[in-house]
């Protein structure tokens, strides 16, 4: 097991925490470095321009203790309930938390209460719940706001989630007026596959953003683009967060619903 790299990791709440005779977080994580370190020399990227954001869904407290220890400091849950659950022993950990799952707009409420930013916002809608649930809880600090980014819709099949790349400059354009968000750039989720077929999705990403700070004069400078299995493609191409799971954590046992 390496030395945890992070200067602040070695908290005894972390300490305590690892087990790493079964998980295997540590080797994983360095092998994911190395392999973002690559991607990162073959595009003319620096590899500090790409953070990893650890998709915990249906991986315990534990484990995600495991992967602060070793140095990551973003982590993604999915669903509000499932991250309310476990998060009660990890509460010290100075980590951020992305929801990156699908919001239903009646739990933006508790959603403004769990999480620093939501990655996964696709609708106007949405918008206005969040910045009226954020303007609701932040009172006492007027000036604050909450990270969003809007995720497009980089899959053709019709029933998945995302904005569509027509409806970006008009929503953008509302978001930027709602005063508790703070629109950070975008977040795509490709088909899975063909690698060049999602090389093409994460380019059109790319493609869509820097239109759209053109558009609009404001910088976006996040592209949270890439899983386990595209996660060097979409470095090549540009992202900025990419949320690995599996192979960060290991085979999930149960697809969350
Ligand atoms: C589960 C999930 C991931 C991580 O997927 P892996 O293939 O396990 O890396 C990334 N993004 C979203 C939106 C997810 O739901």
């Amino acid at each position: 097991m390496p030395e945890p790299r992070s200067r602040d990791s070695n908290e005894p709440v972390t300490i305590r925490r690892m087990n790493p005779e079964i998980s295997g977080i540590g080797e994983r994580l360095d092998h994911i470095r190395e392999r973002i370190e690559r991607a990162a020399v073959r595009s003319g990227r620096s590899a500090d321009d790409v953070t990893i954001v650890g998709v915990s869904k249906t991986f315990s407290a534990d484990r995600i203790a495991e992967a602060y220890a070793g140095g990551i400091r973003h982590f993604g849950e999915n669903r509000v309930q499932e991250w309310e659950a476990k998060r009660s022993t990890l509460a010290d950990l100075d980590a951020v938390w992305h929801l990156v799952g699908h919001l239903q707009s009646n739990k933006a409420a508790r959603a403004v209460k769990l999480f620093h930013c939501v990655d996964s916002l696709d609708s106007l809608d949405l918008a206005q719940r969040l910045d009226h649930a954020f303007a609701s809880r932040a009172e006492a600090s007027p000036g604050k706001r909450i990270r969003v980014l809007i995720e497009v819709r980089v899959d053709p099949t019709p029933t998945k989630s995302g904005a569509s790349a027509e409806e970006l400059p008009a929503i953008l354009d509302r978001m930027l007026t709602l005063p508790r968000l703070e629109v950070k750039g975008l977040m795509g989720v490709p088909p899975m596959g063909d690698p060049e077929r999602v090389r093409s999705a994460f380019c059109r990403l790319r493609e869509l953003r820097d239109a759209a700070e053109h558009r609009s004069g404001i910088s976006l400078p996040v592209l949270s683009m890439g899983m386990s299995s595209d996660f060097e493609v979409a470095v090549e191409e540009g992202a900025t967060e990419i949320r690995i799971g599996t192979a960060l954590f290991g085979a999930r046992e149960a697809k969350p619903a």
